[in-house]
Order: C-alpha cells, then structure tokens, then sequence
C-alpha cells in the first residue's frame, strides 16, 4: 500500500466517526485523530449532556404538576451534583463502548491534535502517518465574543458542562438554540434565569409563531427576557456576582453565572490548513461542494466546519454517503439539504421541517402558499395550575399543497416530528394528511385534522 491507511479522519466526532464506519464496511484501513474524548461535541459537550439535563428538567415539571393530579409530592431538594454524576457516567460508558468498538472496526485511535504537513500526511504529535483520503471534521467550540469588556467572566455551553454546582442565578446571553435550551433547564431545576438577546425575539430564521410562542412560554415560565440587550462589558463585584452592562448604559445585577449561547466557531486553527493551500472563508468555514470536496482533490470536510446545518444527524448523514461515493460506487449521492428536521429542545420543545412561512413566501409566492394553523392546551395541561401551550403551523405549496414546512412547538414535538418528516420527505400533499387517520387523544393528530382541503 502507497499510504499507511486509505482514509483518516480529523476528528472522532459525529462526522468523523461515520465515514470511518462505513469505509471499514467496505475493507479500507482506516485512523481517526482526536484531540479530546471520542465522540466529539455531540456526546461529550452537547447533545447527550443537554438531553439528559432537559430529562431533568422535565421530571422537575412532572413533580411540579403531580398535586393536581392527585399525588401528595412536592419536590423537597434537587442534588446538581447527582445529576451531573449519573449524566457523566452515562457519557463515560459511551465514550468507553467507542473506544472498544473503533478497536473491533480495525480503526486506530491516533490522539492528539492533527495537522497537515502536506495533502497526503497528517502530524499528530511527532509522529506522521499518510492517507490516500483525508476527511476534514474537527468540529467548533463555542464562540465567545471578543467585543464584551471581560467577556470571559461568563462560561459558555462547556464551562455549563463542568458545573459541579448549580447556579443561582443564571443570566444566559444570546437567542439560538443553546441560549433557550440551557436557560429551559436551568429555570425548570430551580434557578432563575434571565434571558439576554440583543434583539428581541428567540430563535432568528426560525417560523414566526414558534418564535413568538417560544418567547412566551418562556416568560411564562418565569424566565425574565431582556431585549435589545447587547452586553458591552462584564464585571465581577466584591459578593462575587456578575454585573453586565449594555452598549446603551442598561444594567443587569446579581448573576453568578453569566452563559454565553451566542454561536460557534469553527476548529481550523490546529489543521495547519495552509500547508495543503486550502483556506477557511470569511465565516470561518472551509468550502465544500454537494460531494463534500474542498479545494484539495483528495481532502474532504464533513460537519461543523462546513458551515452545513450544524447538527449531529447531518454530520454523519454527510460521513456515510462520502464513505458511499468513494467505497460504493455511489458518485451521485448528495444530501438533500432542503428537508432536515430539527429539534430544540426547549420548553416547550419544538420540532420543525422544512420552510418557514416568510421563507416558503419568498420561495413559491404569497399567492401559491396555503397555511393551516393550531393551537391548543394539551391534554396534560387540562386541569394543571400550569399550563403549556402547543401550536402548530403546516405550510402547503402550489395546487396539489404539497407540504414544504411543518412546525410545532409543544409538549411531544421532539418525538412527534420524526414521522411527519418522513412523510415530507416522501412529497406529501396536505390531501394525504387529510386522508391519514387520527390518533386520539393526542397532540400529534391536529396535524392531520387541519381544516381538511377537500371533505372526503
Ligand atoms: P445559534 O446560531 O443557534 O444562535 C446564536 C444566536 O445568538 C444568533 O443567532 C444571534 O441571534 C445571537 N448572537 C450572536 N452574537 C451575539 C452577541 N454578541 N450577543 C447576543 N446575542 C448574539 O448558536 P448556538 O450557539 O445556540 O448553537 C450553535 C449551533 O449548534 C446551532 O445553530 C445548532 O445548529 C447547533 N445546536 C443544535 C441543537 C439541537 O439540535 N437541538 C442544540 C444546540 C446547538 P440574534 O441575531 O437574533 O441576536
């Protein structure tokens, strides 16, 4: 063999990981380089850590709600320290399964940072090692802005992580999905948290009802939202808290713990692009095509640093059919980018698909845009002190209304979303939703009674 292995990864993330997998269905020798714990952001710092605290939170809800049904409960403590335990055990048993499973695959494990020294070799350490392939997916890490006076008097989405004790009161800044989803949970387990966004609604590019029904609950909840906030400086006071000012002179007092949620940068530094004459565009990313190919014939991106959807499914989704195209005999197959649901894991959560109705406008045409909508109080909230609400928009193009955007915000919307998804993915018309049976009782069977299109 002309090269040590027929493919690296940089990266064990959730990119990495997934063209390995399916490179090593098809006999190549295969290496991943990573840095930091197998499994990258997803299961480490993002996805597994976030879902099980925002499991957390949901029993928190659950005990909140239990006197009206009946149970005599009320939540008499809650132990940070023991969710954090069990949530890092949990992640240690997965990062340990990995690192057994990437040994029965044959795929080495090189630790350390990856660099490349030219388009065939990668330096980890002092040792090089060569690839006919080499697949770029390191990942990011949050981004905290260099514009703020001590910015760096807040954590981000790691150091929430590494919180062996739970704040007291916690002042989250940004509007994406981190910035809901942290601030969710911690208001659910019990400490209050004020939410700063710069401008005024949650969750930017997102269909207007979820971000006004979001912004909503989440006041509702307790939540204290500042608008049109955008933190100029940070100052630690002598009881330890933390003072955040804004650029036009407003003041917020007394958090101990200041989150920043306000994006993610790309890990390119470390890579040594420049060695191979590739480059990271003015976002920060490295340009690929629908094949995944950068500049370099023979070096690959895949996830994050792509500037693709920067989601877990869409990462490996991207590592499999790279692994497909190269492996399979499968040039022609490309991700279709136009349909990844999406889950946030807020609360209420919210699951949504496809275009989002100022989106689906600009797209088809206001004339050629049908949108049926719901709204409702869930079932388990029907006689409960506190109640969350659930809505639902479809949004339905051209003559035959085929769905090109469903939207949920409520109890169940993670879960419900994955089948409807399929559904778009087939083509689905409202007619065929129209023409699906209802599940009653639940939430999820307003989507397929929606003022009907034609009665049958
Ligand atoms: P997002 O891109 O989702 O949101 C960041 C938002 O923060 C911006 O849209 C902006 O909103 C606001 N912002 C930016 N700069 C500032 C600033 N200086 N001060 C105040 N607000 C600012 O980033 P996240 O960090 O939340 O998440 C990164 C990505 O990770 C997500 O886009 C998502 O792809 C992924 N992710 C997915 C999850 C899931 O699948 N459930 C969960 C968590 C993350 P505005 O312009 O409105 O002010």
């Amino acid at each position: 063999m002309k090269y040590d292995y027929d493919i690296i990864a940089i990266g064990a993330g959730s990119g990495g990981l997934s063209v390995l997998e399916r490179a090593t269905d098809y006999g190549k020798k295969c290496a991943v380089v990573e840095a930091k714990e197998i499994g990258g952001t997803c299961v480490n710092i993002g996805c597994v850590p976030k879902k099980v605290m925002w499991f957390g939170a949901h029993i928190a809800e659950a005990i909140r709600d239990a006197k009206d049904y009946g149970f005599h409960v009320e939540q008499k403590g809650f132990s940070w320290k023991t969710l954090v335990e069990k949530r890092e055990g949990y992640i240690n048993n997965i990062t340990t399964w990995y690192a057994g499973y990437l040994k029965d695959l044959n795929i080495d494990l090189l630790q350390g940072w990856g660099s490349f020294v030219d388009e065939h070799t990668v330096k980890v350490g002092d040792k090089t090692y060569t690839a006919e392939t080499i697949v770029v997916a390191p990942g990011g890490k949050p981004l905290v802005p260099n514009e703020t006076e001590n910015a760096d008097l807040g954590i981000s989405s790691d150091g929430f992580f590494a919180l062996t004790e739970q704040p007291k009161k916690a002042a989250v800044i940004g509007s994406g999905y981190i910035a809901v989803e942290l601030a969710g949970v911690l208001q659910a387990l019990g400490t209050p948290v004020c939410l700063i966004s710069r401008k005024d609604l949650v969750l930017r590019g997102f269909d207007d009802m979820i971000r006004e029904t979001l912004t909503e609950e989440m006041i509702k909840s307790g939540i204290n939202k500042h608008y049109h906030f955008q933190a100029k400086k940070l100052t630690k006071e002598a009881d330890g808290t933390i003072t955040i000012e804004s650029t036009d002179g407003q003041v917020i007092k007394g958090y101990d713990q200041v989150i920043w949620a306000v994006g993610r940068e790309t890990l390119t530094d470390p890579l040594a692009l420049e060695n191979v004459g590739l480059s990271t565009n003015n976002r920060g990313f490295i340009e690929v095509d629908d094949y995944h190919r950068t500049a370099v014939p023979n070096i690959y991106a895949i996830g994050d640093v792509t500037g693709q959807a920067q989601l877990t499914p869409v990462a490996i989704r991207a590592g499999r059919y790279l692994a497909e195209r190269l492996y399979n005999n499968q040039p022609e197959l490309i991700m279709d980018l136009s349909k990844v649901p999406t889950v946030v894991f807020s609360h209420p959560p919210i699951g949504t698909i496809g275009l989002a109705e100022h989106d689906a406008k600009k797209q088809y045409g206001a004339d050629n845009i049908k949108v049926y909508n719901s709204s409702f109080i869930p079932m388990r909230y029907a006689f409960t002190e506190h109640q969350s609400k659930t809505a639902m928009k479809l949004i339905c193009a051209g003559e035959d209304q085929k769905v090109v955007g469903i939207h949920i915000i409520g109890d169940g919307a993670d879960e419900m979303l994955q089948g409807f998804a399929v559904a778009v993915q087939m083509g689905a018309t409202k007619a065929d939703l129209d023409a699906t049976i209802a599940i009653h009782p639940s939430s999820s069977e307003e989507l397929v009674t929606m003022r009907p299109m034609i009665l049958k």
